[in-house]
């Protein structure tokens, strides 16, 4: 029987010594890291509930690429590997792609980045999957067993009520985890530093009852399971949330999940999630200096967010509330009042990023011309500058930005942060987590 070993490339990754050093001191850091840690990779285990019965499986994931974690895939005498990574780990997938084929095993990479950046891809490996895996994964497979595996296959927009139950028996026993059950994908907005968006076709939203037959699947796996919505942008299409909202109140497990601040304008769907098990929905506050292009109606001014903010957590709803550092118009003057003002920010947790222009979005292509030479990808991993800001010097903004990372995670401003997170919710779901 033929084997395909599935590679997951997990984890944060940042190259730059001083931002590692804060993730290993600051509180608030390390938890956000350790949570995105523990998400299993969605995608692959989707596609391996998608492989025909004569082939055989295997899953591992990795934080970084080692002699051991070649050794332990090549064990398995695989026909096939497919890996997954985004842009900061998609070197350490290209070193991994190139040492199983110099051992005579045959790659395939998809994701975001591949589908981005398709060419740079096939340099690496024997194949490349551009768009949806789910649609392309057959005629992978195919080329893939009689050892006549090469080039480029472009997935085609799946419907995802046609999803299978991902392989969740594939991942490695007895740790408890956060699952990720995808409700959507894509979103209906085109914010122009986003690379989720549109990437992988348009707008499409996943069936309440799929949803429940997945919830009630990994339920049955853990029944104190914690769900991540691996979705872009929940509730943004225009259909009627109930049954969405239902299947997930049934399931009866806590979740989280992202949102635009429309849903501040909409009390009773935030009063509608909290009863259904939201512990958080993070946020997009975005630039507090710049309105991009293609935010469309979730734009607004930093006043209107923070009202926005605080109507979404007076239903109940704790807000990780985003910001995007380092866009055309930021200065030292918009981050002395930005960490001003982020001592008495509402929200009852704050994810702080640099701007990243990733491949195969319009910001990446407006930025042409003042991306750093050498920043490699690894560097894109929204913590580190790689381009020249329009009016700080590198220097300046990396460190201001360091500056405010230290801040913004201190021990004095995470406990604030805990404290309020704890006046605002309601769910008894949350309470037992
Ligand atoms: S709202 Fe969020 S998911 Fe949608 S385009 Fe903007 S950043 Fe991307």
């Amino acid at each position: 029987m033929p084997h395909v070993a599935l590679v997951a490339l997990t984890g944060i990754r940042v190259v730059d010594p001083v931002l590692r050093a804060l993730g290993l001191t600051l509180p608030g850091l390390r938890r956000r890291g350790e949570a995105i840690a523990m998400l299993p990779a969605l995608g692959l285990l989707t596609v391996a509930a998608h492989t025909p019965d004569h082939w055989t499986q295997s899953f591992h994931e990795a934080d970084a690429v080692s002699p051991d974690l070649v050794d332990a895939i090549t064990a398995h005498s695989p026909r096939l590997v497919a890996i997954s990574a985004l842009t900061a780990s998609i070197e350490e997938a290209y070193a991994l792609s190139d040492a199983l084929r110099r051992r005579g095993i045959a790659t395939v990479i998809g994701g975001l980045h591949a589908t981005a950046l398709p060419d740079e891809v096939l340099q690496h490996a024997d194949a490349v999957v551009i768009g949806d895996g789910e649609t392309a994964w057959a005629d992978v497979l195919k080329a893939a067993e009689p050892n006549e595996l090469h080039g480029q296959f472009q997935g085609r927009a799946f419907n995802l009520d046609k999803s299978r139950l991902p392989r969740w028996d594939l991942l490695p026993p007895g740790k408890r985890r956060r699952y990720t059950v995808q409700t959507a994908r894509g979103c209906p907005l085109a914010c122009e530093f986003c690379a989720a968006s549109r990437l992988l076709g348009p707008f499409r939203e996943k069936s309440a009852s799929c949803v429940r037959r997945e919830l009630e699947a990994i339920k049955a796996i853990d029944p104190r399971a914690v769900i991540e919505l691996a979705d872009d942008n929940t509730f943004a299409g225009e259909r009627d949330p109930t049954s969405l909202l239902d299947a997930l109140k049934t399931a009866g497990l806590p979740w989280f999940t992202e949102c635009d601040r429309r849903i501040a304008d909409q009390a009773e769907l935030c009063r509608a999630m909290v009863d259904a098990g939201c512990a958080q929905v993070l946020v997009g506050i975005e630039s507090p200096v710049r309105e991009y292009a293609g935010m469309g109606p979730k734009g607004a001014t930093l006043t209107h967010m923070r009202e926005s903010v605080e109507r979404i957590q007076e239903q109940g709803l704790p807000v990780n509330a985003c910001f995007v550092i380092g866009a055309d118009g930021e200065t030292h003057d918009s981050l002395d009042a930005l960490e001003a003002m982020l001592e008495t920010w509402p929200s009852a947790d704050v994810q702080m990023t640099l701007q990243t222009p990733f491949p195969g979005t319009a910001l990446r292509r407006r930025l042409e011309g003042r991306l750093l030479e050498d920043r490699s990808w690894r560097h894109h991993n929204l913590f580190e500058l790689t381009y020249r800001p329009s009016r700080l010097t590198v220097e300046d903004l990396r460190a201001r930005f360091q500056n405010l990372v230290r801040a913004v995670y201190s021990k004095q401003q995470t406990q604030r942060r805990m404290q309020l997170r704890k006046s605002v919710m309601r769910s008894p779901l949350i309470m037992q987590e």
